[in-house]
C-alpha cells in the first residue's frame, strides 16, 4: 500500500499493531528516511505506549516498559557484535521486538520474523509492503 504523509504511515502502523502478538519480532527494511522510525511511532501508539519514540541509533535499543523493544542496528557491524551487546537476549521475551537495519544482524535473527519493507517513492510518498 502507499501512504502520502507521515501521519498516514503512523495510522497504518497503529492499525498494523493489532495484528502483533506477544513475543513477535518485526523487521523493518528500507533506506535512511524511508520511514522506519516513523512506523515504530505508530506501532507504539497502537500498543498503548504513551512515551515519545525516538531513534535508538546511539543506544542500539530502547525498552518501552518491556512491551516494545525498539532496535536500531544501523551501526552494528555484524551478528557477533549484537550478541556481545546482549541484544539477542530480548528475542525470547514476551515484549514485541521491532528492528531497524536487521540486515546487519541476519545470522542471529530467529527463524520466525515478520517483515515490513518501506520505500521512499517521493518526498511524501512511501510504499509499505507487509511480508
Ligand atoms: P528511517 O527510520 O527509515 O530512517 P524516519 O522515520 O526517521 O526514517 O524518517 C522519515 C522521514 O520522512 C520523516 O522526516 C518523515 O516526516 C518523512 N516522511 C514524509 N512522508 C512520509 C510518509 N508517507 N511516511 C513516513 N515518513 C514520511
Ligand atoms: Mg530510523
Amino acid at each position: 500500500m502507499k501512504t502520502s504523509s507521515r501521519e498516514e504511515t503512523i495510522a497504518f502502523a497503529k492499525n498494523y499493531a493489532k495484528s502483533l502478538q506477544s513475543g513477535d519480532i518485526l523487521l523493518l527494511s528500507g533506506d535512511l528516511g524511508a520511514g522506519k522510525t516513523t512506523f515504530v511511532q505508530g506501532l507504539a501508539s497502537g500498543l498503548g505506549i504513551a512515551e515519545e519514540i525516538t531513534s535508538p541509533t546511539y543506544a542500539y535499543m530502547n525498552n518501552y516498559n518491556d512491551k516494545l523493544y525498539h532496535f536500531d542496528c544501523y551501526r552494528i557491524q555484524n551478528a557477533m557484535e549484537a550478541e556481545v551487546l546482549g541484544l539477542t537476549d530480548y528475542f525470547d521475551l514476551d515484549g514485541i521486538c521491532v528492528i531497524e537495519w536487521a540486515e546487519n544482524i541476519l545470522d542471529i535473527l530467529p527463524a520466525e520474523c515478520k517483515k515490513i519493507i518501506l520505500k521512499k517513492i517521493d518526498e511524501n510518498t512511501r510504499e509499505i509492503e507487509v511480508l
